[in-house]
């Protein structure tokens, strides 16, 4: 039992900078705004000669994407959290740990039980390391229904425990993301978040990121 990967990552894509305004910005060095198609054919060409190839990057930086993660652990939100050149807002252990509280106990660990602990942790491929995270979640659940501060109960917080945030990030910087996140030797969560991240982009966006995705997607 409780042998599976389950990493049940939810992207919303809240909004995204529409392409014309980073062809603008490119335009701008030329003055040549009457070439503009207002973010269609020619304006790609140019993105992806300038941006991309001409690796004048820095006019991807007018693309920003701005995304709502929901159900990845704290070990990989620390992952995602070192790639400095991004925005995060992230649900604060301090003020929702009382989630826990009333929750029955998580012992012990049968189906239902499992898919109650689902709700608050990340399983792994490993049987044993999901019912040390399953043993983990009941010892935060007792803490907390011992009235002991959110403050102190973090401290005893298992890494799989499951975290949500607003995360903005321009295309410059989200091209370095995919790029070292979904290589094979990226850990396996964050590299299965940078591959949920590449799919949630705008269809007419893919283009500046295809070739940063390690593993091309299928379809
Ligand atoms: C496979 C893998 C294994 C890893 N293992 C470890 C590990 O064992 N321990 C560990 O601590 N981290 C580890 N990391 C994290 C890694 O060191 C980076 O912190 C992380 O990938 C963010 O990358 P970044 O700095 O390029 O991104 P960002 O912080 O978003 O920076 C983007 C870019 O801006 C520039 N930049 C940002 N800050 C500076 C600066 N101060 N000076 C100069 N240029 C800057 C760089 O060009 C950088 O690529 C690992 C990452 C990967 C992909």
């Amino acid at each position: 039992m409780v042998e599976k990967i389950s990493c049940k990552i939810d992207i919303t894509l809240l909004h995204h900078t529409p392409l014309h305004i980073c062809s603008n910005a490119i335009r701008t060095c030329w003055q040549s705004f009457d070439k503009g198609d207002c973010g269609g054919e020619k304006d790609i060409e140019l993105i992806d000669r300038v941006g991309n190839k001409f690796k004048h990057a820095s006019t991807l930086e007018h693309l920003t994407y701005n995304f709502y993660i929901k159900g990845i652990s704290r070990a990989c939100l620390q992952e995602l959290a070192r790639h400095r050149m991004a925005s995060f807002s992230v649900k604060s252990s301090r003020y929702t740990l009382k989630e826990l509280k009333d929750e029955p106990s998580f012992l012990p660990i049968n189906e239902i039980n499992t898919q109650r602990a689902e709700k608050f942790i990340v399983f792994t491929s490993s049987e044993r390391v999901n019912h040390a995270s399953i043993h983990a979640l009941e010892n935060l659940r007792q803490i907390l229904s011992e009235n002991i501060s959110n403050d102190l109960a973090k401290f005893a917080m298992p890494e799989s425990y499951r975290t949500e945030l607003s995360f903005s990030i321009n295309a410059r910087s989200l091209q370095n993301f995919l790029s070292l996140r979904s290589s094979k030797s990226a850990l396996w969560e964050i590299r299965a978040l940078a591959l949920a991240i590449f799919e949630s982009l705008p269809e007419e966006h893919k283009f500046i990121f295809k070739d940063c995705i390690a593993q091309p997607p299928t379809h």
